[in-house]
């Protein structure tokens, strides 16, 4: 497989020059030249198929010849050797739950393939590779914990300043050794910005090999895919309506892939808070990238998605292709608490605010299209969010891994929204 760049000024590559890479010269996006399809009998027989075997068999044609087959099958049960069950919450609606990794959210399964890749990759590399990744809450922790004590890698992470979860911040702050946490004074864009300016610096790409974890990195990007055919491995009934939370919009572009490829989908639903800009976009047909709002849905708030521009590639930006299989809704923080409060109280399940969003978007769109139902992807344990326990007026239990990230000490790195300042930390670390 080859991957060409959205901006068609950087040349097409390979898998591995596109993981290494991470982001195209040209400052676009990597996006695989071709749509592979799955065959009838893989579709039909997934029950027969081990979660590992799902993910190699829909990986394969991305990786192609970049990773031998024996390699990719190990990386492949590696990355997603936890459960990824369906919850029945009622009739019409089940959660997917993506939060049984070690950090707890959907990220884990992006960030171990990629690291697994990346450690197979620099083997042969000899220049030492750096990871450099902006997280609005979720990715650092993934990031981190897939990446940490790899040899030849170091992990540099950038998030906002004061504007992540306690557990969210030891999760990336407490690991040391070849990880370190950067907290900018600033947004999540401002994050985002530093680490596409470094990943675009070729002073620095001539001293070291910088590289980014970002969903834009196709080696995270693509293994989303995994889940939502773990998830139709235990989906009995028609075609489902699929709602994802949504941020910077890799993981429903990672379903959508998965859709052409030929996985019954009746509908997709991105599901965004205040954060309305594709929502916007829906109606409209003028994406308005804007700065970023705080919510309660943190890793969410992106102002300007970077990868919905891979969902229009996929539609060949025909609007109304993609108008005919999705639809954007955006949420309130005052709808997030009530949807956590009235699922808990009905229900007895507590929602992250993440998911919440996904399972309000679900719940409206089921109710003005009788007679269809479908699963929304929790993307996140409600634990790591500070907020769920103020709303449903009591404690969410707190795992044993979180304990234990607690009593670890922070250690992380306070600087302005300033590129220099980040570069000569950097040169800092080889
Ligand atoms: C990152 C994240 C999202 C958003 O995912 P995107 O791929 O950026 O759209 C949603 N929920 C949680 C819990 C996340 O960590």
């Amino acid at each position: 497989m080859h991957y060409f760049s959205t901006n068609r000024r950087s040349p097409h590559v390979s898998f591995r020059e596109a993981t290494l890479q991470g982001q195209p010269a040209d400052r676009g996006l990597y996006c695989p030249v071709e749509i592979p399809k799955f065959s009838q009998e893989f579709l039909s027989d997934l029950k027969r198929y081990s979660n590992a075997e799902i993910a190699f068999q829909v990986i394969r044609p991305f990786v192609g010849d970049s990773i031998p087959d024996e390699m990719l099958i190990d990386i492949c049960s590696e990355t997603v050797d936890f459960p990824f069950p369906l919850v029945k919450l009622n009739e019409q609606i089940s959660a997917l739950e993506l939060f049984h990794g070690p950090t707890l959210a959907f990220k884990d399964v992006g960030a171990r393939f990629m690291s697994r890749c990346l450690r197979y990759f620099s083997d042969d590399s000899g220049r030492k590779t750096i990871v450099i990744v902006a997280t609005s809450g979720d990715t650092g922790g993934a990031v981190a914990n897939g990446f940490h004590g790899v040899e030849g890698v170091e992990v540099v992470i950038l998030y906002p300043k004061g504007r992540v979860s306690k557990v969210q911040e030891a999760q990336l702050a407490t690991l040391g050794g070849n990880v370190t946490a950067v907290a900018v004074r600033g947004s999540f864009d401002d994050c985002q910005s530093l680490a596409k300016d470094a990943i675009a610096d070729a002073d620095l790409q001539k001293r070291v090999f910088a590289t980014s974890a970002n969903s834009i990195n196709v080696a995270r990007w693509l293994p989303q895919q995994f889940y939502y055919l773990f998830a139709m491995k235990q989906w009995n009934g028609g075609p489902p309506v699929i709602s994802v939370p949504s941020g910077n919009f890799g993981n429903i572009c990672s379903g959508i892939l998965a859709h052409l490829s030929g996985m019954p989908v009746s509908f997709f639903i991105a599901a965004c808070n205040a954060n309305d800009v594709v929502p916007q976009f829906m109606l409209t047909g003028e994406l308005r990238p804007k700065s970023s709002i705080t919510t309660l849905s943190n890793a969410m708030d992106v102002g300007n998605p970077s990868n919905f521009v891979r969902i229009l590639e996929l539609f060949g930006h025909s609007f109304s292709a993609l108008k005919e299989r999705m639809t954007a809704v955006s949420m309130s923080d005052t709808e997030t608490a009530e949807t956590i409060r009235n699922v808990y109280g009905s229900t007895g399940y507590i929602l992250d605010p993440h998911g919440a969003v996904g399972y309000r978007a679900l719940a409206q769109y089921l109710d003005s299209n009788a007679g269809r139902s479908g699963f929304f992807l929790a993307t996140a344990h409600p634990v790591k969010f500070d907020s769920v326990g103020i709303i449903i007026d009591e404690e969410v239990e707190i795992s044993e891994t979180v304990r234990e990230l607690f009593k670890r000490p922070m250690q992380s790195i306070e600087i302005d929204a300033d590129y220099p300042d980040l570069k000569e930390l950097i040169l800092s670390k080889v």
